[in-house]
């Protein structure tokens, strides 16, 4: 590799970084993006020298040409998609891109093997390929799984007696023939059954795993691209491919950790336990008994007006609503009233990591408003009113008092402990995870029913003229 190529690796390397750090905060995360896509865009360029280097000679036309139409394809598919993808399917997207990656760095493992393993006395070199292609193919058949599952096309999860076994079992192979394809054999035919098994393990591992878990499992999958990637990048001597495969798999691996441990619960419970196997319809608890008691707009507003403190709950049907300018306005409208207004934020509320973040920074919320669940929970027997606007399994008191509940030991947003919980929601409906939710029938709990958009802007009317 030439000096001036290596600078640029260098140099977009220092760009993923420097992008990974931006996107840290809602205020840099923007300028993060277009940092770390300046970064790939000098990687890219960086690559097309080495080609020449790499064979020795000129570079064939139809090879550039290929780069070309293949570069070009992906900018359209990448940018139409990016436009066109709605806020609430952003998981979807994630896992499909994430799905190409791994697919991408299973592909170039298996033909470096094919092409180099055989005669290759680099240990090392052949067991980073075949490590590549095993990880690249789980993480590519698991990530289309998972996208088919957010996009609701598998109701319930699949699970058999012995599942655990079976997969165990498949493991065992898929690693059994890697030793004899690292070892004795660089068969063409034993690697495609090799890629092939690994792929079906990637169905197999996803399959049972119930629709909420499915953030957590795509970004377990992400890190498991990270480490494809790095482990391309190693064989074939790629210091951007290692560093930008670094940076992927530890992000991933960090970002599954937090999930979890948001939830309360360890990886190995999301991969084998009990919560995504409940389904929608399966509630463990029956609220039908309760009462629900409905309230008017115009009694809201007057109960807003003359709090002294209101936090805001945002969930998955504000993002579904649009209702985050409609949120902004109430709230300014209260604080231009001295009422003090915090939005209360879950971890994973919505349908992604940030997704509430993302949603009120777009509506010019002020930081300074938005405070941590773990912060706000020893607040709220002190809150006259909590405003739950689309959000249910996030506030949810099973997850504190039900033992059998899917979500037990999930840490929630303690709605229920403020002086009076005003939920706006369109009907009854279950959240993500398909169960009832008993702090709707609770005493200090009223429902004000209706979409969130239009139930917003007519709280602000009310609370306008009152
Ligand atoms: P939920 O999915 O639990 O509940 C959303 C509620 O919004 C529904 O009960 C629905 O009730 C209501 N709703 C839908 N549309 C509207 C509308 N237009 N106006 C008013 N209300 C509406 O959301 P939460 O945010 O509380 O919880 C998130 C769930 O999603 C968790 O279970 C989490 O594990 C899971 N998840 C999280 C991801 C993440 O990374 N953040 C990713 C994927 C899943 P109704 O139909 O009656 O209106």
């Amino acid at each position: 590799m030439s000096t001036p190529v290596a600078l640029a690796f260098l140099g977009a390397s220092v760009l993923f970084i420097v992008g990974i750090k931006q996107l840290s905060s809602p205020k840099t995360a923007r300028l993060g993006n277009l940092v770390a896509a300046a970064g790939m865009l000098l990687a890219l360029l960086a690559t097309l020298p080495l080609m020449e280097a790499h064979r020795g000679a000129l570079v064939p036309a139809i090879n550039i040409a290929l780069i070309v139409v293949g570069t070009l394809i992906g900018l359209v598919v990448g940018a139409v998609g990016a436009y066109r993808v709605k806020m609430t399917e952003m998981p979807q997207m994630v896992a499909l891109f994430n799905g190409a990656g791994g697919g991408a760095a299973a592909l170039v493992a298996a033909i470096e093997f094919a092409t180099h393993g055989s005669h290759s006395p680099d240990g090392a070199f052949v067991v980073a390929m075949l490590f590549a292609a095993l990880i690249g193919a789980v993480s590519f058949s698991g990530s289309i799984i998972a996208f088919a599952k957010l996009e609701g096309h598998f109701d319930k999860p699949v699970t058999y007696p012995g599942q655990q076994f079976v997969n165990a079992a498949l493991v065992l192979i898929v690693a059994t023939l890697g030793f004899v394809l690292a070892g004795t054999s660089h068969s063409v035919v034993l690697l495609v059954v090799f890629l092939a098994l690994a792929l079906t393990f990637g169905v197999l591992m996803v399959m049972p795993i119930g629709g909420a878990d499915m953030p957590v499992v795509i970004s377990l999958l992400n890190s498991f691209t990270g480490l494809a990637v790095a482990a391309d990048g190693f064989a074939i001597g790629n210091l951007a491919l290692i560093i930008a495969g670094t940076l992927v798999g530890s992000s991933g691996t960090l970002l599954t950790l937090a999930m979890c441990k948001a939830m309360n619960r360890p990886v190995t419970n999301v991969l084998f336990g009990a919560f995504g196997k409940v389904t929608a319809g399966e509630a463990s608890e029956d609220v039908s008994g309760g009462t629900v008691k409905p309230i008017h707009a115009d009694e809201v507003a007057l109960l807003l007006s003359v709090a002294q403190h209101v936090v805001i709950v945002p969930g998955y049907g504000l993002a579904v609503a649009q209702a985050q300018h409609q949120a902004r306005q109430l709230a300014d409208e209260l604080a231009e009233r001295g009422v003090e207004v915090s939005f209360a934020i879950h971890p994973v509320a919505g349908r992604m990591p940030g997704h509430m973040n993302v949603l009120l920074a777009e509506a010019s919320v002020p930081y300074e408003q938005l405070v941590e669940m773990e912060a706000i929970n020893p607040q709220m027997e002190r809150v006259n009113v909590c405003l739950v606007i689309g959000a249910n399994d996030v506030v949810n008191p099973a997850a504190h008092e039900d033992k059998s509940s899917p979500i037990f030991g999930m840490p929630i947003i303690e709605a229920e402990k403020a002086g009076t919980v005003i939920v706006l929601k369109r009907s009854m409906g279950k959240g993500f995870a398909g169960i009832e939710n008993r702090l709707f029938v609770r005493d200090n709990c009223r429902m004000l029913f209706g979409d969130a958009k239009a139930s917003l802007q007519e709280l602000v009317a009310q609370v306008k003229a009152t």
